[in-house]
């Protein structure tokens, strides 16, 4: 499998740490060019290590990375995902800043042939942040046949319903751990704006239309595990006082298809990248870098000739979800990675 390149986990994780000099400008944002902090990689050795049973050989093709990359890597402006950097003229916020989502999701071309055809032409990989209320909202948009990511949808999310103070200690924890709480503070905006803006992106690219509000016809949605779209769009949707769009209405878990695939379990993103020896880039439970890897995850099944099938579908009229595997990963806890 030469057409591979394998990349050393050391040169991903990189041990860097530097100040994530916010690259707003705009006066509008002043407020907030004082001190920002890093945005922490973790260093969690996870690959480097084996794991304590290894698992029995898979297909060859698991065997080898399929992601190649050519330069250091580095976390991406988040101002940016949400098209609100400033600083794309300045060289050294472009030096530490990745400023291109498809850097991390290349895949080289020659076994893409092998892969089987797809029932839809576009794959749009999905994981929220949030446990009370959506946080994050990162969509990826990823072409079934090249594999490559066509584009990329990313806002953070300002509850609605939580007090300011409530708001302000869980962002602390959460993202303040990983140094992007001061990006989430000055991006932040209400679900209801942010899905009025994502339909715009999904019309932008032909793949829904408002007026006449079907499901998705020639894509659909990724997820890991069934958490994001049976239960937290449904929740969040009842708290912003919206209607449950209809393109959330079936899913593709990840989960169910590689254990069909592969036939063996992975309980969540960090076990399928583990078992395939994919290298974790970017931090964990941060929404834009878990949808990267899970991208990740899907580009090596597409490779090895995994059929995307919908594991799930909500039915309009009694809004119950019929799972449509009956091989599948059951949960007992409410642990969805
Ligand atoms: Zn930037």
């Amino acid at each position: 499998m030469a057409y591979l390149t394998r990349i050393p986990v050391g040169r991903i994780f990189g041990f860097w740490s530097r100040s994530f000099s916010s690259p707003i400008k705009n006066p509008f944002f002043s407020s907030t060019l004082s001190h920002v902090p890093s945005y922490k990689i973790s260093t969690t050795a996870h690959y480097s290590s084996p794991s304590p049973s290894p698992p029995p050989p898979l297909s060859a093709a698991m065997n080898t990375q399929v992601f190649s990359s050519s330069s250091r890597w580095r976390p991406m402006c988040l101002y940016f995902t949400q098209g609100k950097c400033t600083q794309m003229d300045d060289p050294s916020h472009l030096e530490k800043f990745n400023h291109d989502c498809s850097k991390d999701l290349q895949v080289n071309g020659t076994d893409i042939e092998k892969k089987c055809s797809q029932n839809v032409d576009f794959l749009l990989v999905i994981d929220l942040e949030g446990k009370v209320e959506i946080l994050e909202f990162p969509v990826l948009l990823i072409d079934a046949k090249s594999l490559s990511l066509v584009d990329f949808f990313h806002r953070f999310v300002r509850p609605t319903k939580m007090s300011e103070q409530a708001v302000n200690k869980y962002i602390e924890g959460k993202y303040g751990e990983i140094g992007v709480d001061r990006v989430w503070h000055d991006t932040a905006q209400p679900f209801k704006e942010v899905m009025q803006q994502f339909e715009a992106w999904l019309s932008q690219h032909n793949l829904w239309e408002k007026e006449k509000g079907s499901r998705l016809t020639r894509a659909a949605f990724v997820t890991c595990g069934n958490w994001d779209l049976k239960t937290k769009i449904p929740q969040q949707c009842e708290v912003s006082g919206i209607k449950l769009p209809p393109y959330f209405m079936e899913w593709i878990n990840l989960k169910d298809v590689y254990l069909n695939f592969y036939g063996r379990e992975a309980r969540g993103m960090m076990s399928m990248m583990k078992q395939l020896e994919i290298p974790l880039l970017g931090c964990h439970h941060l929404g834009i870098d878990d949808s990267k890897n899970i991208a990740r995850v899907l580009q090596r099944m597409l490779v090895d000739g995994a059929l995307m099938q919908v594991t799930a579908k909500r039915n309009p009229g009694s809004q119950k979800v019929e799972f449509l595997f009956e091989n599948r990963i059951q949960h007992p806890s409410r642990q969805r990675r």
